[in-house]
């Protein structure tokens, strides 16, 4: 049987907008719903099926272009060919109904239409893990424990007392929806018994109390690769809750949060430090040894340093976890006023200082800078 054209069935043309292929499929489906065709109702909701299938391919980018290019050839598989292009599990027809409604009415349609297949992927989890620096440097593999939603194991996650099975719900006759009349139209509601389940727990599950999933702690093994950062996150694909009835759970997302270091702080790919330097050694020069995160390393210092001078260690920053090149440690050098001096020492320092102001020379670069700058300041405002 030959079928007819798409985008004939939906009376679009073949370069219709997205919203307007949308518009027109409301419009005929709305046309052809079986309950306002009473007269020839297995005619329309033949139409009705093939306006569906219409639309799941015109509404597709992808499945729309293969259908332009081959056509029906083009996607016969990819909407499971010989079940008349229903995938899935939208073989009810109260599926159908659902998502037009849902999509017509919104809210209370909306809600009424997902909830008739009894089948719902489980929520996403998160969790914070807390890393120090070197575990989130390094990579780690990390134990957390996480409260779960899992499928009871009592009942299977069916939710009845073991040994007895949910019924068809008596009130929608496992639809799981009613049927309202509100004006002309007749709009479809989630029924009120089963909550739009399509099933009655007569003898619930004492475990579970009837929700065929219970509260239950796991504990997971996490794999960090190295260079993680806080912010980053890892999802573990379906180790979050459990789907009710049965359905596919959803993922656990870890998220990372990189504790304070007592000597590094991190910018991206590079680590900073702070180091102390004696005043002899800034003034002479000398070598020490600097803390990274794989050992120490000898750092040399030149004779005349200035305090809160840069010196850049290559490589000896972070692998970033996306890739690219290792980043440097930034030591940030810090001299310190000798404290605590002995009566020689002072005498020392005293003779030092008057060494350095009867040289003749410039000993201070920063001091004369700013002294001459304070000095220009003061001529402009006098002068
Ligand atoms: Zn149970
Ligand atoms: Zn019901």
């Amino acid at each position: 049987m030959a079928k007819e054209d798409f985008y004939k069935l939906l009376g679009v043309s073949k370069n219709a907008s997205e919203p307007e292929i949308k518009k027109n499929y409301r419009k005929m489906a709305m046309k052809y719903h079986p309950d306002r065709n009473k007269e020839k109702p297995k005619v329309a909701e033949k139409k009705f099926k093939q306006i569906k299938e219409a639309y799941e391919i015109l509404s597709d980018a992808q499945k729309r272009s293969a259908y332009d290019q081959f056509g029906h050839a083009g996607v016969d598989n990819s909407t499971g060919g010989g079940r008349g292009g229903f995938g899935g599990n939208a073989e009810g027809f109260g599926d159908v109904f659902g998502d037009v409604f849902g999509d017509i009415f919104g809210g209370g349609g909306a809600s009424g239409g997902r909830q008739r297949s009894n089948v719902q992927r489980g929520a996403d989890l998160r969790y914070n893990l807390e890393l120090s620096l070197e575990d989130a440097v390094a990579g780690t593999e990390a134990k957390i424990r996480v409260p779960v939603l899992t499928a009871c194991g009592e009942c299977s996650g069916s939710g009845a007392k073991k040994g007895s099975s949910p019924v068809t719900c008596s009130t929608c006759q496992g639809h799981g929806q009613v049927r309202m009349q509100q004006g002309f139209f007749s709009v479809q509601q989630a029924c009120p018994t089963c909550q739009g389940t399509g099933q009655q727990i007569k003898d619930p599950c004492r475990k579970c109390q009837g929700q065929g999933r219970v509260q239950e702690n796991k504990t997971l093994s996490v794999k960090v690769p190295q260079g993680v950062d806080t912010g980053d996150r890892i999802r573990l694909g379906g180790e979050g809750e459990a789907g009710a009835h049965g359905g596919p759970a959803g993922d656990l997302y870890v998220q990372i949060q990189v504790k304070d270091h007592p000597i590094f702080t991190r910018d991206g790919a590079n680590l900073y430090c702070e180091v102390p330097i004696s005043f002899p050694t800034a003034c002479l020069g000398g070598e020490l040894e600097v803390p990274t995160l794989s050992g120490k390393v000898k750092l040399k210092i030149p004779a005349e340093t200035q305090t809160g001078k840069l010196f850049r260690l290559r490589g000896k920053g972070v692998k970033p976890v996306r890739g690219g090149a290792v980043g440097d440690l930034m030591c940030r050098v810090q001299i310190e006023t000798p404290v605590r001096l002995t009566k020689e020492q002072k005498e020392l320092v005293e003779k030092f200082r008057e060494a350095l102001s009867s040289g003749g020379k410039h000993h201070s670069p920063q001091e004369h800078t700013w002294v001459d700058g304070v000095k220009s300041f003061f001529d402009k405002l006098t002068g």
